[in-house]
């Protein structure tokens, strides 16, 4: 366990303690020690060794011995004990946003309130809400997060989802028994979230290959296990199913399983209009009896040409026009993420990035990007230390003595994520908003207006002159916050009206403008941008899922701003900033 993951077990020491109602002397003490912990600046392994944990960072006694037991063996017998010594229901209380062990031992204490369910009951009697230190608002609230929590737990992020599929996926397909294997499902669709893993497998021999796939590492239960079909639950709750069928039924079960339904039923409409069914096990004439005599095909290719249709990559298969584009070959291009030349609205640690300005810019370089750009906080983001004016116009100054230093081949453009007022002004003035080569413009406070008014207050920043790239358009977080509500077709309407890009936030949380609105947006004329939103390096990576979500909304290259080289990209802000000389400086 290195410092952090320490300061975490103390941390949730000190929840825990609360929840029980212990003695606030003796939290806070866990508090603080976490919070020392974290900014240690020696070696904690050292500092353990050298028995110097209580001289150096004036821990307790307590404390010294709960740290050096949780360094050096990894776990903590007190811990353990006070977490079993703690009712289930008022731990899993602490997951709905806002519900504190404070209000938790409260609850518990005056309504005895011990689970979820009894919590839901208690706010929905008003119980809660007339406890003092409640109120109406709090209990409305924690209904809320109840309902999110009940409506959201069984699903996952496409990306947490990718990361636990992908050494199923080459296991099984390194396995000799196995002739093909693929995912399925939302997972193979790129879809946002994800409820189960599906897999598919074509082979002959099923047996070895369902013994490994429920004895894989991280499986913590086996909830199904058949001689063809087998489900395993992993630590996260994250649910697999292993489907295995002969290889002459593997691309029609592959096309099956990966859907979506309304995209299944309009593929098996297709067929019957050609006196063909068409099913997981094959595709044969409507009166013969079953599928002995199906068609034979060797790749997904093959079923849509039976059809006479064109190839319909799975990230397109929502049955939302794709089987009608098949047909009269207006499939779109879509966009490839290898196309991606460089990326926009990224924080260092000038904000609440964690690297600074040249750890970042040497990770661009190391990505082959032709540019990046920054866009850390404006000052009404104080909990994220925004940036002022002054701070603004030093960094535009550092940027341009780091390009001019050429110290690395990628170009750095000087932008900022400037927070949208709740009026829809902007947090800075013009003039250094017009100093910058882009701006961001975000909403990250206000965020409970009436759709009527969060409209007009993203259009009156769109209009702002300065502003290049519209942020993360609704502000949701999948899976824990709904959108501020925003009518998009306005919305959209004004950015195309003002030559303002509105960004896919990459973000595998945000994804933010949706992909369902995409394609109606792109065929208006409206651009966008894949926008990471970096907070540190490895978050660059998460260009790829902001791919996704452009490739689900039917993009291609033309719709993506940042597939222009980097003088294509200095020339499209000089427009916008004729003034500023150093861009148009070559
Ligand atoms: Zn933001
Ligand atoms: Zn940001």
């Amino acid at each position: 366990m290195d410092k952090s993951d320490i300061a975490d077990v103390l941390n949730e020491i000190a929840t825990l303690l609360e929840i029980k109602g212990e003695n606030p002397f003796k939290i806070r003490a866990y508090q603080n020690g976490a919070r020392k912990l974290e900014t240690l600046e020696e070696d904690l392994g050292d500092l353990v060794s050298d028995g110097k944990l209580k001289e150096v960072a004036g821990f307790g006694d307590a404390l010294v011995q709960k740290i050096t037991e949780l360094y050096e063996t990894g776990s903590l017998t007190f811990f353990e004990k006070l977490k079993d010594s703690v009712e289930p229901g008022l731990v899993s209380m602490l997951e709905i946003p806002g519900l504190g062990a404070k209000k938790i031992k409260n609850m518990h204490k005056e309504l005895g309130v011990a689970s979820i369910e009894e919590l839901k009951i208690a706010c929905e009697s008003g119980a809660v809400a007339e406890l003092k230190g409640f109120g109406k608002k709090t209990a409305e609230k924690i209904l809320l997060g109840i309902e999110n929590r009940e409506a959201y737990g069984r699903r996952h992020l496409w990306w947490d989802a990718f990361e636990v599929a992908k050494p199923i996926l080459d296991g099984l397909q390194s396995l000799p028994e196995v002739d093909s294997a693929s995912h399925a499902g939302s997972l193979r669709r790129k879809r946002e979230t994800v409820g189960d893993l599906d897999f598919i497998v074509g082979s002959k021999t099923p047996k070895p290959i369902m013994d490994w796939f429920v004895a894989q590492e991280g499986v913590k239960e086996v909830t199904a296990r058949g001689e063809t079909k087998s489900s395993v639950r992993f630590e996260s709750g994250l649910q697999a199913d292993l489907r295995v069928v002969p290889p002459e039924q593997f691309y029609f079960a592959l096309h099956h399983f990966t859907g979506s339904k309304d995209h299944n039923v309009a593929m098996r409409q297709r067929a019957l209009s050609r006196g063909m069914s068409l099913s997981e096990w094959g595709l044969k004439p409507v009166d013969e009896d079953d599928f002995s005599n199906s068609k034979v095909i060797s790749s997904e290719e093959d079923l849509f040409k039976y059809l006479d249709l064109e190839y319909v990559l799975p990230e397109l298969r929502e049955g939302a026009g794709e089987i009608e584009a098949a047909e009269s070959g207006k499939l779109p291009q879509l966009l490839d993420g290898k196309s991606i030349r460089g990326v926009f609205h990224n924080h260092t640690t000038a904000s609440d990035g964690r690297c600074s300005l040249e750890e970042m810019t040497k990770a661009a370089q190391e990505r082959g990007w032709e540019y990046w750009g920054t866009a850390d906080h404006s000052k009404a983001s104080f909990q994220a230390n925004g940036l002022d004016d002054e701070r603004v116009l030093e960094q535009i100054s550092l940027i341009d003595s780091l390009n001019k230093s050429r110290k690395f081949s990628t170009y750095v453009f000087s932008g900022v994520e400037c927070d949208i007022l709740t009026d829809g002004s902007l947090d800075l003035d013009e003039s250094t908003l017009m100093s910058l080569d882009y701006v961001v413009s975000s909403v990250h406070i206000s965020m409970t207006q009436t759709e009527e008014d969060m409209t007009k207050r993203l259009i009156r920043a769109i209009e702002h002159p300065a502003t290049t790239m519209l942020g993360h358009l609704t502000g949701r977080i999948l899976l824990r916050r709904e959108g501020y509500k925003v009518d998009v077709s306005k919305v959209v309407d004004a950015a195309i009206a003002n030559g303002v890009i509105i960004e896919i936030n990459a973000n595998p949380r945000r994804l933010d403008m949706d992909w369902r609105f995409w394609r109606r947006a792109a065929d208006k004329g409206l651009m966008t941008s894949i926008n990471p939103d970096a907070h540190r390096i490895e978050h660059f990576d998460f260009v790829e899922a902001g791919v996704n979500v452009a490739r689900k909304g039917w993009l291609n290259e033309s719709h993506v701003f940042n597939t222009l080289s980097v003088d294509e990209v200095r020339k499209a802000f000089a427009k916008r900033r004729p003034a500023l000389g150093r861009l148009k400086a070559v």
